[in-house]
């Protein structure tokens, strides 16, 4: 990969960070322990900040908060058109404080600035508009029980909501779970990952600044073991809201399970296959498959981490995909020119590395990257490992990172068979112009989305969550707004 030296001006900026302690009840404050933890810049290793460490104590504080907000305040109780007005003005926020946001993002977890700030932001704030529109439109049915009764249901926000919120798309994924919850009328604590806090605390700020009442959105930064633990166990959280590891989610379950059977939905993690037809257009299939694996560096649940490719076009496709993934830019997240930045930590990092040493030793062939990039911070090249079998750990595991399994095959049944040979089933791609081949494949994938000549493609209004080990539980769209709604019915006598 072509390496931007990183030495430009921006990798030493570090922006003034504001908002490090918890928000609770409307206020940003110190853990019960005082205890801190570091925030560190991935271009660099360096601390960009030092946040307070909430634990089980503060998680319960919090918790008390958003009950009684629930309880007693205003939220619930508020026209879905109030709510949704106050949302309105928060998602404008939103735009206003795009730079910030982008910033935050940029330097806690090694996303690229631009794109943050002309993409993802923007797209956070549309959704808060999704639902700030939807808020209003929550609504029973009166039902025809006999003739004498009269029965209908009404929809009611859950309660108290736990989110759970990994590190990859800190700014994004805040706003896919606050926005429906909030439409909903729950109130909430947010758990926002121990890597990437940054956004989630200036968030808050913006939640107050629009005229979210104390106690509804409460953020509570700390460790998964220890904060997130206390969420998902607490007695008087009736819902948790996870995306991550499908490892933490068995976790969460269990939590849920001993504790007062709150209920859990889960976004976990993939292995998405991409399948290229012969009937593609090469040009756009190695773009798709480049973009697949290295949006935000491969750290994208629906990474398209596997590729399949029918022999036809195969030889083309490989050199063509193994020159442009040569090209790509690796560097400062801040520069227009770099399309990827650093891999969010020292962890991540060392992960990603030793599962391309995984890939070497399994005999697997190194087609392109594979190693470092620079010498300071968590930089890794595009990787691109062919002659893949299928029982390979880089074949089954998930590596979030910019690592791509490649695998030639000849038929329809054996590409579908291919996409299935995973316990994931998040998502999947298929490049054909072949109307038939697209309805079979799209249909017979289980994935909870399947992108056709596209891949990444997202819309607040598309449901979006897993089959399989990849979780249950939607995201976006009306399917999220319900999720955090019950129906109640109520009948009486006619
Ligand atoms: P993780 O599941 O450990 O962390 C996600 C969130 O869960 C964080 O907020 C974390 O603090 C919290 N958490 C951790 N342990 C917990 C527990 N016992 N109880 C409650 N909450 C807990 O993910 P990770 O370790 O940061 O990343 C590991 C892997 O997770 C990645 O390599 C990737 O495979 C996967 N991942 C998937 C997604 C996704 O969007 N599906 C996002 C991030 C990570």
């Amino acid at each position: 990969a072509a390496l931007n030296n990183g030495d430009s001006a921006s990798v030493n900026k570090l922006p003034s960070v504001k908002f490090t302690k918890l928000f609770i009840n409307g206020e940003f404050q110190d853990s019960v322990s005082g205890k801190t933890f570091e925030s560190i810049d991935p271009r660099t290793g360096d601390v960009i900040a030092r946040i307070s460490e909430g634990d089980k104590e503060d998680v319960d504080i919090a918790v008390r908060a958003a009950r009684y907000a629930f309880d007693f305040g205003p939220w619930p109780r508020m026209s879905g058109a109030d709510r949704g007005k106050i949302l309105m003005k928060w998602a404008e926020l939103i735009d206003e404080h795009a730079e910030e946001l982008a910033t935050l993002d940029a330097i806690d977890a090694g996303k690229l600035y631009h794109i943050c700030k002309n993409l993802e932001v923007p797209a956070a704030a549309n959704t808060l508009r999704y639902y700030a529109g939807a808020a209003d439109k929550v609504h029973g049915e009166v039902l025809k029980m006999s003739r004498q009764f009269h029965a209908y249901t009404l929809l009611e926000p859950v309660g108290v909501v736990g989110h759970i919120t990994p590190w990859n798309f800190p700014n994004t994924m805040f706003y896919i779970k606050v926005a429906p919850s909030l439409a909903a009328g729950c109130t909430m604590v947010v758990k926002p990952a121990e890597q990437t806090p940054l956004s989630a605390l200036y968030n808050a700020h913006l939640a107050k600044l629009a005229g979210i009442p104390d106690g509804v959105v409460n953020v509570v930064t700390g460790f998964g073991p220890t904060a997130g633990a206390a969420l998902s166990s607490h007695m008087d959280v009736d819902k948790v809201s996870f995306t991550g590891s499908t490892q933490t989610g068995r976790e969460i379950m269990q939590a849920a399970a001993k504790s007062n059977l709150k209920q859990v939905s889960l976004e976990l993690g993939g292995k998405s296959p991409l399948i290229i037809f012969d009937d593609a257009d090469i040009d756009k299939a190695v773009e798709l498959a480049l973009i697949g694996i290295l949006y935000n560096k491969g750290e994208v649940c629906v990474a398209s981490s596997r590729v399949f490719v029918q022999e036809g076009i195969y030889d083309e496709f490989e050199k063509k995909l193994v020159e442009k993934a040569k090209a790509w830019v690796v560097g400062d997240p801040f520069d227009p020119k770099v399309q990827q930045g650093p891999q969010v930590d020292k962890e991540q990092f060392e992960k990603i590395l030793s599962y391309i040493e995984h890939g070497k030793r399994e005999g697997a062939t190194l087609l392109t990257g594979g190693k470092t990039v620079g010498n300071k911070g968590y930089f890794i090249e595009p990787t691109i490992f062919s002659d893949i079998k299928e029982d390979m750990l880089i074949a089954q595991d998930e590596i979030f990172g910019p690592v791509m399994a490649l695998k030639k095959f000849k038929t329809i049944d054996e590409a579908i068979k291919s996409a299935n040979n995973t316990k994931y089933g998040l998502a999947a791609g298929i490049v054909t112009k072949n109307l038939d081949t697209a309805n079979t494949l799209s249909r017979s994938i289980r994935a909870g989305t399947v992108w056709i000549n596209c891949y990444l493609a997202f819309g607040d209004d598309v449901p979006f969550g897993g089959y399989k080990m990849s979780g249950f539980g939607k995201d976006h769209g009306l399917e999220a707004l319900h999720k955090y709604l019950q129906v109640k019915s109520v009948v009486t006598p006619l």
